[in-house]
This record gives structure tokens, C-alpha cells and sequence, in this order.
């Protein structure tokens, strides 16, 4: 299957993708970056805080600029839908929607997307009030009132976005204190229009048929009017990829790596949000692609050293 044309594809570009192309480049490993979706989530960020060297950068700016810094290397870039893997001896084939690549080694760094929370009128209502992403969404529900749904990093930051242009804020948590970040907890607290509901679960969003959001019911029995509801409860790893090709997942689905970014399958290494390292953040997954690749260039080292001392492979 594969002819070896690259020594290595890295799918995804988030943080942990670009750079891990950043890494193989300076190797000089023949390399192809291909993801659907350049900068990945960090296109909504909004305001990164905690990349050192910008001590206050739009996720998306900071994504132009891993690419930028990725587009000046020997890099090819492919962006398109990956829509399958398969693996032979010889090593990988990916196909996307306009090709195929193959190589000698893959790195996994597709990232997670977000958690729906479950709810009757969640999928109704998505674009007509329901949303997954303040920073994308926040300028429809000027002087509105809007919820956010969850209690962690994401609720709080969608929470301060939307505070900019909302009436009022409502955050809707199911325990009695905001585990997000203590610097963003104490800033959602004394945020003037945010009011944080706690011990509260949303058990329907309700509005018109064919219509827009009027209200959330809660399990307490209350009920509050809003226009949006920003639904932040976590994310689930995109691994699909991984389980067909026998990578091992934890009961999450996560990617389980060694210390080197290492899977389960020869060949095959793993960075980023997608794995089950625990501190989910842009500066880890960059660090991520950084050992990943560093992992597949030993690898393929010892591949090539192979070849030479024994060409007929046996
Ligand atoms: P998360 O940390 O997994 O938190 C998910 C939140 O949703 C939790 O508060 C959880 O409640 C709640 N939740 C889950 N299922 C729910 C349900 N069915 N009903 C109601 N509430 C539910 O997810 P995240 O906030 O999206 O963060 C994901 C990762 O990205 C984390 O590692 C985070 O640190 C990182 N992140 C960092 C930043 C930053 O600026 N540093 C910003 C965003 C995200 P419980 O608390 O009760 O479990």
C-alpha cells in the first residue's frame, strides 16, 4: 500500500499538529500537515492569556501565527477532511476528500470537540439561540439575557464574553463553587451582570416551534428567561481515527500515550487534547507535538538503520 513517500503525517492543526510540523521540518523528515479545520478550536478562543511571549493574544491571531511560522518551513499543508486510515506493513495510508498520502508514520493531534449536554431542545434551538461558542456567537444577544451551562475554564471565559455585550449573565453550575481557573473564577464572581446559579441543572431549553430560545427549566423547578443558552460542559476526543487503527483509548476515549507520546502501535504517536494527558491547554499540546515528533524521528531513525544493516528485511 504505502510508497513511502513521506516519513511522517501529522493529522490536525491545532497547537500540538503545528507544532509538531515545526519539529519534523527541522529534522528534515518529509512531512504533510492535513486537517480539516487550520487552528482547530483555538480559532474561538478569544483571548488567550497564557501562551508565554503574548501576554494577551486572540486565539485566532495566535493560530495565524503558528501557521505562519509552519507555511515559512519545508512543510507541505494539506487541508482537507480526513476519511480514513489504514496501515500495512510498510506503514500508512491517509485519505482525505481530495487524495491519499502515505507514510512511514502518523502523529494523531485532532483534538476534541464539545460535549453536547443532552437536554430536549439542545439540537432544536442550535442557531436559534442555543450555541456552543460565545466568542463566535456573543454580538447576537447584545442587551440580552443569555446563560452559560457549566462550571469549569470554558463556562467562565464564555461567561466573560458574554458579559461585554449581554444585559445579563446567567451561569448555571451543578455544585456550589466554579472550578475553573482561580484568576477567571474570582473575575466571573465579582463581574457585575454575570450572576452564577448553583446547585441547578438545565433539564429542557424551551421556545416556540420553528422559533427562538424564551427559557431554560431547571431541576430546582425554577425557571429563567433567556435569548441564549451557551452550553460548556466539557469536550470529547476526537479518537475515532485512532480506535480503527487498534490504538489504545482510556474509558473516555482518549489516546493513551507513554511519557514520549507513544501509542500502543508502532508508528503511530499522539499529541494534544486527543491523549490522556490531564493539563488541557494550547502551551501542553504545543509541548506535546514537540516530544511526538521527536518520538517519530528516533523511530524512523531506527527504521532506516534497520534497512541498511539488513536490505532484504529479514
Ligand atoms: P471541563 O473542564 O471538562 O469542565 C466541564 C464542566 O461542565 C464542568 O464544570 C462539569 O461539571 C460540567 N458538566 C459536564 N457535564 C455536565 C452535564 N451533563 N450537566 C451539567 N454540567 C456538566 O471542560 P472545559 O471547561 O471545557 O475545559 C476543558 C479543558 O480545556 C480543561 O482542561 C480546561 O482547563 C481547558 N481550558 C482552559 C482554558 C483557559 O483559559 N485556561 C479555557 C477553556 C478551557 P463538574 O464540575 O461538576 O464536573
Amino acid at each position: 500500500m504505502s510508497d513511502e513517500k513521506n516519513d511522517l503525517i501529522i493529522i490536525g492543526a491545532g497547537p500540538a499538529g503545528y507544532t509538531a510540523s515545526i519539529y519534523a521540518a527541522r529534522y528534515m523528515l518529509k512531512n504533510v500537515l492535513v486537517a480539516d479545520d487550520l487552528g482547530g478550536l483555538m480559532l474561538n478562543a478569544d483571548l488567550v492569556e497564557n501562551f508565554p511571549g503574548f501576554p494577551s493574544i486572540q486565539g485566532k491571531e495566535l493560530m495565524e501565527k503558528f501557521n505562519a511560522h509552519v507555511s515559512a518551513l519545508n512543510v507541505v499543508i494539506e487541508k482537507g477532511l480526513v476519511t480514513g486510515i489504514e496501515r500495512d506493513d510498510a506503514g500508512f495510508a491517509v485519505t482525505t476528500r481530495s487524495g491519499q498520502f502515505t507514510a512511514r508514520s502518523i502523529i494523531i493531534a485532532t483534538g476534541s470537540e464539545r460535549r453536547k449536554l443532552g437536554v430536549k431542545g439542545e439540537d432544536e434551538f442550535l442557531g436559534s439561540g442555543v450555541s456552543y461558542c460565545a466568542t463566535c456567537d456573543a454580538a447576537f444577544f447584545k442587551n440580552r439575557v443569555t446563560c452559560v451551562i457549566g462550571g469549569s475554564d470554558s463556562a467562565a471565559k464564555e461567561a466573560l464574553v458574554l458579559s461585554r455585550v449581554a444585559k445579563k449573565v446567567y451561569v448555571i453550575y451543578r455544585r456550589e463553587k466554579l472550578r475553573a481557573e482561580p484568576m477567571m473564577t474570582e473575575k466571573v464572581y465579582s463581574c457585575g451582570n454575570v450572576e452564577v446559579i448553583h446547585g441547578a441543572n438545565v433539564t429542557e431549553i424551551v421556545g416556540e416551534e420553528g422559533g427562538i430560545v424564551e427559557k431554560v427549566l431547571l431541576d430546582t423547578g425554577d425557571e429563567i428567561a433567556t435569548s441564549g443558552v451557551f452550553i460548556d460542559v466539557g469536550f470529547t476526543p476526537r479518537s475515532e481515527f485512532a480506535r480503527a487503527l487498534g490504538v489504545e483509548l482510556d474509558e473516555e476515549g482518549q489516546i493513551i500515550v507513554d511519557k514520549d507520546m507513544k501509542t500502543n502501535v508502532e508508528g503511530v504517536f499522539a499529541a494534544g487534547d486527543v491523549t490522556t494527558g490531564t493539563l488541557k491547554q494550547a502551551i501542553t499540546a504545543a509541548a506535546d507535538g514537540a516530544r511526538a515528533c521527536w518520538s517519530a524521528f528516533q523511530y524512523i531513525q531506527d527504521k532506516n538503520r534497520e534497512m541498511v544493516c539488513n536490505p532484504d528485511g529479514e
